[in-house]
C-alpha cells in the first residue's frame, strides 16, 4: 500500500489529538481506513495533502452553501480584518446581523449570538427552563443538538456513529430531566407529558433531523408538537442549526409553515466561520442577561470577522431567493438519478431527500425515526463510502448524517456523481 501524507499526518496527530481528530465526525471510524487530511477547497471541490480532488457532498458540514472559498465572503473577511480581530465590546455589524436574522426568521424576535450550535442549544434550554421555571425537557430519539450533556441521551450524530449515543461523563442527574421521545410520534409526547404534568419547560428538536441520516416529518406532526406546546405551556424550540437558511431562507419553520417559540441557528449562519445564535419570542428572550436574570456570555461571541462572513453569507441568501430554486433543482437531478440507477441496478433502498439535503440508506424499509434509520447496513454503507471516495466523491464518513449540496455542483458535476455513484452501487455487489 502506498504511504499517503494524509496517512503520514494522521499517524502524528493521533499523538497529540484524541483520535487524531477535533471533531469525532471526522474519524474515518464507521467506514474504515483513515481521514484523508485536506489542503483547500474551491468551489465544490476539496482537495486533499497528496492533491487529490474530491467533489463535496457535506460542505463542511452544511456552511459551505455557495461552495468553498466564496468570493464575496472572503472579501468580507479580509476587509474586516483590517480593522482588528476582536474587540470584546459592542459594534455596529452585530445590529446589522440580529436585524437581517429577525426579518429572515421572522419567529426570531430577538436574538443573541454565540460560537457555535452547542453554545446555542445549551444557552436555549437554559432560557426556556429560566422563564418557565420547569426543570424537564423532551428531546427525540437520534437527534443531535451539540454536545451540551443534557443532548448526549440517545445523541445522534458522532456518537450514533461511534456507538454511543449516551456518553459517560454525563450525572445521573442531569440525564433525569431529559425525556425521550421517538421522532415522529404525537402518541409518545402526549403520553410524556401527561406522565410529567407541569414540569416540563421546553421541547428541542430538528425539525427536519439530519443527524440520524436525513428523515422527514410525517404530514401533521410538526402541527401536531405545536399544539400540544400551546395547550401545555412547553416552549418549543426548533434546533435549525442545519436547516436554518437552507431549506429554505427561513428555514424548516418556513417550507412547513409552523412557528417555534426559540429557533436554534448555526452553520451557514457563519459562512464558515464559527457562529452560532439562538433567538426568538421577545418576551423569552429578554430573560436573557443582562436584561434579564437567565446568565450566558462569551469572550469571542459577536466577533467582528466572523459576523462579517455570516452577515454577508445572509446578505446574498435574503437577496437571491433563486439560490433556493437552484438548490432544490441539484437536489432534484442528484436524487432522480440515484433512484434511477437504483431501479435499473434492482436495488431498494431508501433515499431520503428534501431540498438540497439527502441521505441513502443500504435498507429497504421506510426511515421515520431512529429506529428505523439504524436498520440500515452500515458495513455495506462503508464499502459504498470507500467505492465512492475512489472515485474522488466525498461523502459524509457515517450513515447516520445527511449530505450538504452547495450551489457550485454544476449539471457535469452532478453527471459525473452519479456515474462514480452507479458504478460504486455496481462494485459493493459485485
Ligand atoms: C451541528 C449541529 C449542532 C451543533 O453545532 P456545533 O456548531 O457543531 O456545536 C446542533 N444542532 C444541530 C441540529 C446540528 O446539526
Amino acid at each position: 500500500m502506498q504511504i499517503t501524507r494524509s496517512k503520514i499526518l494522521f499517524e502524528k496527530a493521533k499523538n497529540y489529538i484524541p483520535g487524531g481528530v477535533n471533531s469525532p465526525v471526522r474519524a474515518f471510524r464507521a467506514v474504515g481506513g483513515d481521514p484523508i487530511f485536506i489542503k483547500k477547497a474551491d468551489g465544490a471541490f476539496i482537495y486533499d495533502e497528496d492533491d487529490n480532488a474530491y467533489i463535496e457532498l457535506i460542505n463542511s458540514w452544511g456552511p459551505m452553501i455557495l461552495g468553498h472559498n466564496n468570493p464575496m465572503i472572503k472579501e468580507a473577511v479580509i476587509k474586516a480584518m483590517e480593522n482588528g480581530t476582536s474587540f470584546g465590546a459592542p459594534t455596529a455589524r452585530e445590529i446589522e446581523i440580529a436585524e437581517l436574522i429577525t426579518q429572515m426568521v421572522p419567529s426570531v424576535e430577538k436574538i443573541r449570538m454565540v460560537n457555535s450550535g452547542t453554545e446555542a442549544t445549551m444557552s436555549a434550554i437554559r432560557v426556556a427552563r429560566g422563564f418557565t421555571g420547569k426543570d424537564k425537557f423532551i428531546k427525540m430519539e437520534g437527534h443531535y443538538h451539540g454536545h451540551g450533556d443534557s443532548f448526549l441521551i440517545s445523541a445522534g450524530s458522532g456518537a450514533i456513529t461511534m456507538g454511543a449515543p449516551d456518553s459517560p461523563g454525563v450525572t445521573k442527574g442531569t440525564a433525569k430531566d431529559t425525556l425521550l421521545a421517538p421522532y415522529n410520534d404525537l402518541v409518545a409526547i402526549e403520553n410524556l407529558v401527561t406522565a410529567n404534568k407541569n414540569e416540563i419547560a421546553a421541547l428541542i428538536l430538528e425539525p427536519v433531523p439530519g443527524n440520524m441520516g436525513l428523515v422527514l416529518p410525517k404530514e401533521g406532526y410538526l402541527e401536531g408538537l405545536r399544539k400540544i406546546c400551546d395547550k401545555e405551556g412547553i416552549v418549543l424550540i426548533f434546533d435549525e442549526v442545519m436547516t436554518g437558511f437552507r431549506l429554505a431562507k427561513g428555514g424548516a419553520q418556513e417550507l412547513f409553515g409552523v412557528t417555534p417559540d426559540m429557533t436554534t441557528l448555526g452553520k451557514i449562519i457563519g459562512g464558515g466561520l464559527p457562529v452560532g445564535a439562538y433567538g426568538g419570542k421577545k418576551e423569552i428572550m429578554e430573560h436573557v442577561s443582562p436584561s434579564g436574570p437567565v446568565y450566558q456570555a462569551g469572550t469571542l461571541s459577536g466577533n467582528p470577522i466572523a459576523m462579517a462572513a455570516g452577515l454577508t453569507m445572509l446578505q446574498y441568501l435574503n437577496s437571491h431567493p433563486e439560490t433556493y430554486l437552484q438548490l432544490n433543482e441539484i437536489g432534484d437531478k442528484l436524487t432522480t438519478g440515484i433512484n434511477q440507477s437504483l431501479s435499473k441496478l434492482g436495488l431498494k433502498y431508501t433515499l431520503n431527500h428534501l431540498g438540497s439535503m439527502y441521505s441513502l440508506f443500504f435498507t429497504d424499509k421506510e426511515i421515520f425515526d431512529f429506529a428505523s434509520a439504524k436498520q440500515s447496513d452500515t458495513v455495506l454503507f462503508g464499502k459504498y463510502f470507500q467505492a465512492m471516495l475512489k472515485r474522488g466523491i466525498y461523502l459524509a464518513p457515517s450513515q447516520f448524517e445527511s449530505l450538504f449540496l452547495s450551489t457550485s455542483l454544476t449539471d457535469e458535476l452532478i453527471a459525473k456523481v452519479l456515474q462514480a455513484n452507479e458504478e460504486s452501487l455496481m462494485e459493493i455487489h459485485s
